[in-house]
């Protein structure tokens, strides 16, 4: 690390954090020492967080004590996580519609709210605490951490971008903290050439220490930096997430940026969930953070999925008391393993590899590929309007933004020419039309997509 990178590290950013009443340096360091401890101390600890979570859910949401005066299970009764599977499964459609009721009426109250979207385009907002917060972004640097990415590096994200910006003082806020951090943003959703010819010079010039992406937008830079040859930088560390990493895209990505990839998985609900080590074999859970079950429905029931099986991810959040989360079915399915010890000497179990996280691939006016994922962010946007959304594109090419809006007839004006103008300017050259709709049919698999493109 350079000089100035060793004083953001040292000094600057854990001053940043200190002077925002943040903590995260002190749990961050708590976190390196717990990702080795025994078994057993983990899960003491995760007993004691959800013994905690679950008394004040019981006493302080409408919700929660429902739940489990329905269930019969007094908070008392849940005194470890395998303890968890006497309350009921918290389903995407329950959490989105139990978003008030799941809402904590003492403190510690919510500083933070966000919309999340996932691939399925049916929108719910999440709320959390301040320990939550400064417990998910410890646990990102902690992730980030065994991929070789520190405070201080000079990352290049090659990211999707928010459909509004944030502005005002909130854009000079994050400008700051962007510049403080020494990060560089990207927009990797369109995958032109002229716009990916854009990103290798912003490499060639930042030299940067990390690149953190989009999984299939690396890959797509990747073929685009090996076709051309216009590979001019050291070996760099590239952390994905968002998408899944395919075996047959990591070669073509080692090409183009070297040879240490690392897969990472999260959602906006909780932020990150698992990481991939130096080991790459994997991706260790956070169980400091949540518990992460694997589980398979047999009938009405379920069970944790075995070594080698796949099973839907299920999480609690053990530090969001604003709004607890208790055994949310996410959308994702993981593939479960044993109990051996990864070779990094890590303590926390191991999931991988993760299912799901497939969006379609879109085509401009020009046939350029165009990252379906890019809509999730859209529809952040215009969440108060649309119950479900999709993005349905013709064999033709023409687009479809299929609404389900909030009250009856369409969304506002100014909402439709929001969503036309981000559609125009990502997909260039395509005519699209907001057609209103009742429901969005559910897909093959049971599980409705945000995009879905004609074959
Ligand atoms: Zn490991």
């Amino acid at each position: 690390m350079d000089l100035y990178g060793r004083l953001l590290s040292k000094v600057l950013f854990p001053g940043w954090e200190r002077a925002r009443g943040r903590t995260t340096m002190d749990v961050l360091a708590y976190l390196r020492e717990t990702e080795r401890a025994s078994a057993v101390e983990l899960e003491v600890i995760q007993s004691g967080l959800l013994r905690r979570l679950v008394r004040h859910a019981y006493q302080h949401t409408a919700h929660y004590r429902a739940v489990m005066d329905a269930a019969g299970v007094k908070p008392d009764d849940l005194r470890s996580p395998a303890d968890l599977a006497r309350l009921p499964l918290l389903e995407k459609a329950t959490a989105r519609a139990t978003g008030p009721a799941r809402e904590a009426t003492a403190p510690p109250f919510a500083e933070v709210v966000k919309t999340t979207s996932g691939t399925t385009g049916t929108p719910m907002i999440v709320k959390y605490n301040a320990e939550s917060r400064v417990w998910r972004d410890a646990t990102r640097w902690r992730g980030y951490g065994w991929a070789g990415y520190q405070p201080g590096h000079k990352a290049f994200h090659w990211w999707g971008v928010l459909a509004t910006p944030p502005t005002g003082w909130k854009k000079y806020k994050v400008e700051l903290d962007h510049a403080l951090r020494r990060d560089h943003y990207m927009d990797c959703s369109p995958r032109d050439d002229a716009h990916l010819a854009r990103a290798v010079e912003a490499l060639r010039r930042l030299q940067p220490d990390v690149m953190l992406a989009y999984a299939q937008g690396a890959a797509a830079l990747a073929r685009f930096v090996n076709r051309t040859g216009g590979r001019a930088w050291r070996d760099l560390p590239v952390i994905t997430g968002a998408e899944r990493l395919w075996p047959h895209d990591r070669e073509a990505m080692q090409q183009a940026f070297g040879p240490e990839l690392f897969e990472t998985y999260g959602c906006r609900e909780v932020m990150l969930i698992a990481s991939e080590c130096e080991a790459h074999d994997g991706l260790h859970l956070s169980m400091e953070t949540m518990i992460v079950e694997l589980l398979v429905r047999e009938g009405d029931t379920t069970r944790p999925a075995r070594p080698g099986e796949t099973g839907e991810v299920v999480i609690t959040d053990l530090h969001n008391l604003a709004q607890p989360l208790i055994r949310y079915v996410g959308g994702d399915s993981a593939v479960a393993r044993g109990p051996e010890p990864c070779r990094c000497g890590r303590t926390l179990p191991r999931i991988g590899p993760i299912e799901g996280r497939v969006t379609d691939t879109l085509r401009d006016g020009r046939g350029n590929p165009v990252n379906g994922l890019l809509f999730s962010i859209l529809f952040v946007s215009i969440v108060d309007h649309a119950t479900q959304f999709q993005i349905f594109q013709k064999k033709t090419g023409e687009l479809s933004l299929r609404i389900v809006p909030t009250t009856g007839g369409k969304m506002p004006a100014a909402a439709e020419q929001l969503a036309l103008d981000f559609l125009r300017k990502y997909l260039p050259g395509v005519p699209v039309t907001i057609d209103y709709v009742d429901d969005i049919p559910v897909g093959a698999a049971g599980k409705r997509h945000i995009v879905v493109v004609e074959r």
